[in-house]
């Protein structure tokens, strides 16, 4: 299956990019616009999956961005995140009336826009945030929480099933730590490049319970991935 496309628009430099690398690394394709106007080209000629949208924009405002692309045939349908600096109740309401999916308030946490862009695309599009992934023999499920390896129910702690997460969505890519630290954990919680050590290692006895191989691939010095075919 394709992976995603997602359009940020956001003129502000850093947050576009801090954006596009969180997503990126969720494994979305993204583009970017700067204001109002390219945002309208690009999703015209691109058709993303999912656009997100910061309310004070250059040339077009998000507001009027979001009026015509659910104007516009072609991306009626589409869903759309805001991005607004202010909590109020009022600005909230417009931007939902306007046809807005979701919002999030500024300044924005990357584990939060993940999880609502996961959920987002599953309410819109099922098959492209499938709540089942599957790798190899082993099968994990979002909704119930379960994960299963060929005819063994694996119990996974709350970490030890997010990063198997993780390592799901982006089969054989290598994650460094401190990727892993960033994507499981969240930026904003210190915790030691070591306890993603620690973590892998419980997870990979689990997975290997029923005494199969060895789902998860050190990179001497890059760090994990997950590899069933090699
Ligand atoms: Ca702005």
């Amino acid at each position: 299956m394709a992976e995603p496309r997602i359009l940020i628009v956001e003129d502000e430099e850093a947050l576009a990019q801090l954006l596009q690398y969180n997503l990126d690394r969720e494994g979305y394709k993204t583009i970017r616009a700067a204001d109002g106007e390219e945002a309208m080209l690009l999703a015209d000629e691109e058709s993303p999956d999912l656009v997100i949208l910061d309310w004070m924009l250059p040339k077009l405002s998000g507001i009027e961005v979001c009026r015509r692309l659910r104007a516009n045939r072609k991306t009626r349908n589409t869903p759309i995140i805001i991005l607004t600096a202010r909590a109020e109740e009022t600005d909230r309401i417009r931007g939902l009336d306007t046809g807005a999916d979701d919002y999030l308030v500024k300044p924005i946490s990357m584990t939060e826009l993940a999880a609502r862009v996961r959920a987002v695309l599953r309410r819109v599009r099922p098959g492209l945030a499938e709540d089942m992934v599957v790798h190899g023999d082993i099968t994990l499920d979002r909704v119930a929480h379960r994960v299963r390896r060929a005819d063994y129910e694996i119990h996974l702690g709350p970490t030890e099933f997010r990063l198997l997460d993780h390592l799901m969505q982006n089969p054989r890519r290598v994650f460094s730590r401190e990727q892993l630290l960033d994507s499981v954990w969240g930026a904003d919680i210190y915790v030691e490049a070591r306890t993603v050590d620690v973590h892998v290692g419980r997870l990979r006895k689990a997975l290997m319970q029923g005494g199969q191989p060895d789902p998860v691939r050190t990179v001497r010095s890059a760090g994990y991935s997950l590899d069933l075919e090699s």
